[in-house]
């Protein structure tokens, strides 16, 4: 029987790696738990690919540039936002979603519950880390282990942030194995196999109607060797734009192919497509591109989250489970779970 009164296994205060939904959900729970949590994020804000993009021209606005909706099958994802996230700031997203079948014909996608984030995707995540320790635009270089056996971090500025009795990693995989690596602990990195570390890149580009891009459905998978999506992203709940702002996004495999190419002319070729076979006849404006190194994962299952008791360092995240959002929930969610069942959290 596990004795939670010791300090050496009882986890009180831990630190996480990013603040995607992930590191927020494992955060929430932990926190819940009675653990001191301290959240450490090398971007702007919380989110991670969840991500929106704000846009001021040609009126200030912002378009999902990551993930697009999600789905709530999990009743446990479905209790955790209710609880965690304010009702305001995710719903419903109803629309016309058509995809192009072996036949090229165009079909409609199957009815689906898919959410959103109201008024923009990363409200969730900004909602869900409220109240919560985030050191934003802080960029974790390494992990080193006291003689007391807490962990130390160290900060791409030298800054050390001390001193934690486990650590949650959540950034995507090549991220976690350099994370790894430059801590002395790649030999954790073993346990991951290839499939489920390859992560593909996504071209991403925002393209604005000023007067609507004038179609009759409100997104389209084609069947396009560059295009894999497009998305009328105004046509989301709570989105007050003048005009409307799509999102296209690049094929997983040609993104892969072409990370190294001018973003113009992706943004063009991509672009292209989406008024080829959208029939779109409507004058575009505005264009921006972003590039995602790492989108999505190619496979599409994996062990769900990894412990390692003995270096007491979690790793977590849509990767381990899947992908996919609701594969982020679900990989943090049964993180704490077993770390509960192990007897490992105070409360
Ligand atoms: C283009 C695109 C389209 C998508 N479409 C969909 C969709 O339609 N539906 C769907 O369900 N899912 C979609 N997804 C996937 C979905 O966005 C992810 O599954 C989910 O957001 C992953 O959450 P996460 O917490 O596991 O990882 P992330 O959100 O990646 O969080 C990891 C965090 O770690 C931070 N980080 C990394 N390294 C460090 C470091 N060294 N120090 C500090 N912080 C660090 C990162 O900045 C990031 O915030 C899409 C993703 C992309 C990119």
């Amino acid at each position: 029987m596990i004795d939670t009164q010791d300090p050496q296994v009882v986890i009180r205060r831990l630190a996480i790696v990013g603040s995607g939904l992930a590191g927020l959900t494992a955060a929430r729970k932990l926190v819940a738990a009675g653990v001191e949590v301290t959240l450490f994020e090398k971007s702007r804000g919380p989110g991670g690919r969840m991500a929106s993009k704000r846009l001021s021209e040609p009126a200030d606005g912002s378009a999902d540039i990551g993930a697009q909706y999600f789905t709530v099958r999990n009743p446990a994802f479905r209790e955790f936002l209710t609880e965690h996230a304010s009702t305001e700031c995710w719903g419903l997203w109803d629309g016309r979603f058509r995809y192009q079948g072996a036949d090229n014909g165009w079909q409609k996608m199957r009815p689906a519950e898919r959410y959103v984030g109201i008024p923009r995707m990363s409200a969730i995540t900004r909602s869900l880390s409220e109240g919560l320790d985030v050191r934003a635009g802080v960029r974790i270089a390494s992990l080193g282990r006291r003689d007391d056996k807490t962990w130390c971090l160290t900060d791409t500025d030298g800054q050390v942030h001390e001193s934690f009795d486990a650590v949650l990693l959540t950034p995507p995989p090549a991220q976690t194995v350099d994370l790894l690596k430059d801590s002395g602990l790649a030999v954790l990195a073993d346990d991951f196999n290839i499939e489920i570390s390859r992560m593909q890149a996504c071209w991403t580009v925002m393209v604005h109607f000023p007067e609507g891009a004038g179609v009759d459905f409100e997104a389209l998978m084609p069947n396009s060797r560059l295009l894999n999506w497009a998305a009328n992203n105004s046509s989301k709940p709570g989105r007050e734009d003048q005009g409307e702002w799509w999102v296209l996004h690049g094929d997983p495999d040609w993104s892969d192919a072409n990370t190294e190419e001018d973003p113009d002319q992706v943004a063009e070729q991509l672009l292209n497509e989406f008024l080829q076979y959208g029939e779109v006849r409507a004058n575009p404006g505005t264009v921006k591109v972003h590039r995602w190194l790492y989108a999505r994962p190619k496979a599409r299952t994996g062990p769900g989250h990894l412990w390692f008791p003995e270096e007491r360092i979690a790793i977590a995240g849509d990767w381990l489970d899947g992908g996919r959002v609701e594969g982020a929930f679900n990989s943090a969610d049964g993180l704490v779970s077993r770390l509960a069942c192990l007897g490992v959290l105070p409360g």
